[in-house]
């Protein structure tokens, strides 16, 4: 098989791949790094044998470079994201079994310590660098390629085990779905060590042949410069993002608001994921800028399996049907597939794109997996023919007195009030109804809300018992890398 990952790659492709502050790379210099690394860390070897390297880089040529050094020498690549504390690094390390780990000379202090402890050798990019090219191994698509982290938002990190079949499939499904091309051209601002940024972005634009633009975090100023110039073709973010440009063009004067919200609206494609996207959100993105978002849904564990058209009515709340290759039912709790529209149940995926297992823990892979399927932990509904994710089982769906209520729908209510500004509802123990509905809220500046009031204007826009039956107030919600609310944290001192 051959591993390039990049599109029709000849060594005289002066087709720009990365950009880097101000530095462009082209895909043959990236193809020649990456066979550097590859050629430096096999050190006389001939194949790395599933090995875990791990990276602490920051989004950078090097960064791109050593995961696919390490993928054709053979190992497996463990990415990780400079932002994470050195407690996280160590369960990461830890738990991956890693044995070398790649960090630029700006974190080597804070490593060393941990290195020590747990017996991994700490190398720099210089380190395993070798322009005597060598032979690389031949990698059957089977073999284990990468450990992705899951983003934590309900537990602990888990190590999600990909191989190179399960990260072609994902990447080819997308790149033709999205209509990929080797004229695109998009930012990458989000964490590279979860799918959204280091598959759907990332990998789909290098198997494509088009060109990313790295930045370490989202630069506002910046990245909304270069849009308003036309210098983007697609866009990809978290709703979180989506919100956060919003309320920075109600700081902006009218021409460079103009600018910037037509930058937007001629690109190809704006598309929204990770988490849910509000339909106010879809409404007010299309209202400003023209583009109507196309939202998607996945999970580290099996790439994007839901998506809206690219052509084809994009429906607010809604993420689409399966994706090409992908495979999805729900199912009830007694594990009967739902054929009927209207009825929730658990989404269940099939298809190449699906992950082998959890690192190091076969009874967590055993227990994901019913009859073939992988149980994902989310609900949803299929509704005219497009799914609607209510949220995850385990946090988002809350039992009240014989009803099933989705926190999800209740928030997406809840964010059109014009004193909020960010709302997690949860389900707390209640002695008569079992658990009942109370939203955290963070509202907007200067704004005031009380109970009543609330519950007053909730009254004609949900039913009677999805009514929340208290509020609490806070400043912002608590918030992983990806933007998503960490409900257990807000659980607490519920
Ligand atoms: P952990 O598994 O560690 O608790 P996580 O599930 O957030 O973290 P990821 O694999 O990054 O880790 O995220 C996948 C989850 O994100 C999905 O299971 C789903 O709950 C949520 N998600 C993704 N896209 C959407 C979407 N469009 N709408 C609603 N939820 C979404
Ligand atoms: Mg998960």
């Amino acid at each position: 098989m051959s591993l390039s990952y990049f599109s029709e790659l000849r060594d005289d492709n002066n087709k720009i791949a990365l950009v880097e502050s101000d530095q462009a790379f082209s895909y043959a210099q990236l193809n020649h790094r990456a066979n550097c690394i590859a050629t430096g860390l096999l050190a006389g070897s001939s194949d790395l044998a599933e090995e875990r390297i791990a990276f602490f880089l920051p989004a950078s040529m090097d960064y791109v470079a050593t995961m696919h050094g390490v993928w054709r020498a053979g190992g497996i690549a463990v990415p990780l994201n400079v932002a994470s504390a050195v407690t996280e690094l160590e369960h990461y390390l830890g738990s991956a079994s890693v044995t070398r780990l790649i960090a630029g000379p700006e974190h080597r202090e804070s490593l060393v310590d941990l290195c020590a402890q747990l017996k991994i050798e700490l190398l720099d990019v210089t380190d395993v660098l070798n322009g005597d090219i060598v032979q690389l191994p031949a990698i059957a698509p089977g073999r284990r390629a990468m450990i992705l982290f899951t983003s934590g938002t309900t537990s602990k990190p888990k190590g999600v085990v990909s191989t190179h079949k399960t990260i072609q499939a994902q990447i080819s499904t997308l790149v033709k779905a999205w209509a990929w091309s080797s004229d695109d051209v998009i930012p990458l601002f989000l964490p590279l060590h979860h799918v959204h940024g280091i598959i759907n972005i990332l990998s789909c634009a290098l198997a494509a042949g088009a060109s990313v633009h790295l930045y370490q975090s989202f630069d506002m100023p910046r990245i909304t410069r270069q849009v308003a110039a036309g210098t983007f073709t697609v866009f990809m973010a978290v709703p979180t993002i989506y919100v956060k440009l919003i309320q920075y063009f109600e700081t902006l004067d009218a021409a460079a608001l103009a600018g910037i919200c037509s930058g937007f609206g001629a690109m190809r494609l704006n598309v929204s994921g990770s988490a849910a996207c509000p339909e106010s959100l879809f409404y007010r993105w299309k209202e400003l800028t023209g583009q109507v978002l196309l939202e998607r849904y996945g999970m580290t564990e099996i790439g994007m399996a839901l998506s809206n058209p690219y052509n084809g009515e994009r429906r607010a709340g809604h993420v689409g049907q399966p994706l090409p290759g992908v495979e999805v039912k729900l199912f009830d709790e007694h594990k009967v597939a739902i054929t009927d529209e209207g009825s929730p149940g658990e989404i269940r995926v099939k298809g190449d794109s699906v992950f082998l297992e959890y690192w190091n823990n076969p009874r967590a892979t055993q227990e994901s997996f019913v009859d073939g399927w992988f149980a994902t932990g989310d609900v949803a509904v299929l509704d005219n023919g497009y799914y609607r994710i209510m949220g995850r089982s385990s946090i988002d769906i809350i039992k009240s007195g014989g009803y099933k209520l989705s926190a999800l729908e209740i928030e997406a209510v809840l964010l059109t009030h014009e004193a909020i500004a960010e709302a997690a509802v949860l389900g707390v123990p209640d002695d008569t109804w079992g658990e009942s509905v109370l939203a955290v809220v963070a509202l907007k500046e200067g704004a005031s809300l009380a109970y009543d009031d609330l519950k007053h204007w909730c009254a004609g826009k949900m039913s009677s018992y999805k009514i929340p039956k208290a509020i609490k107030i806070v400043d912002s919600l608590p918030r992983n890398a990806m933007g998503k609310v960490t409900k257990s944290a807000l659980r607490a001192p519920a």
